[in-house]
């Protein structure tokens, strides 16, 4: 399974938004003390709408699929894959407020490796969901673990969350690190060392 087969669009080419959807939006809009009515907010819903639709893309999408094609042939090579510094942007579950940062993943791989960009088109297919950073960031490990059968998965996501920069407490420039390490990345100090300097921590 890829993706959910593209959904039907208007003759403007957008995705139609139901009318329960906008007026959740207006519901929203007047609760937050402004009035829906007026002409700036009038095509607000149905925008807010298919921005949704795009943020929460992850629902459509299998995150082992990016995984399916593997190449066998590594010519020897046993040392750590690592992509870093992959920005990505997701929302929390708590306030469906943006969390923004970036993710280093890494593997070590036995016998099997996917194409470098894949790694990235994982970690995107579980951030564009309602998440927790920390979950995302095990699903991401879990994933790769399931699926390459690796020594050992790496993950560090560092993200800021709009839900503390932008209410609450509002601490801008805060940012939250969490890690998820698996098989020699958690068992064998060396390779722990070795992954976490390479990517910068
Ligand atoms: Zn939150």
């Amino acid at each position: 399974m890829g993706c959910d087969h593209e959904p039907e669009l208007d003759e403007n080419g957008k995705l139609p938004v139901p009318p329960e959807v906008q007026e959740a939006i207006r519901t929203l809009i007047r609760w937050s003390g402004d009035d829906p009515q007026r002409e700036g907010l009038i095509d607000t819903p149905s925008r807010v709408a298919r921005a949704w639709k795009e943020y929460c893309q992850g629902y459509g999408e299998d995150p082992a699929y990016h995984l399916s094609r593997q190449f066998e042939e590594v010519g020897g090579y046993d040392e750590l894959v690592l992509l870093k510094d992959i920005p990505f942007q997701s929302h929390c579950e708590h306030h469906m407020a943006p969390i923004t940062g970036k993710a280093a993943i890494a593997y070590m791989p036995k016998d099997r490796v996917v194409g470098i960009s894949k790694l990235a088109r994982v970690l995107h297919a579980f951030a564009r969901r309602l998440q927790i950073q920390e979950r995302l960031t095990a699903e991401v490990a879990q994933c790769i673990w399931d699926n390459l059968h690796p020594h050992g998965v790496a993950v560090v996501i560092e993200a800021q969350h709009g839900c503390m920069t932008g209410r609450g407490v509002r601490t801008p420039g805060v940012g939250m690190v969490t890690s998820r390490l698996m098989g020699c990345f958690l068992d064998d100090n060396r390779s722990r060392k070795e992954v976490l300097s390479l990517m910068g921590y």
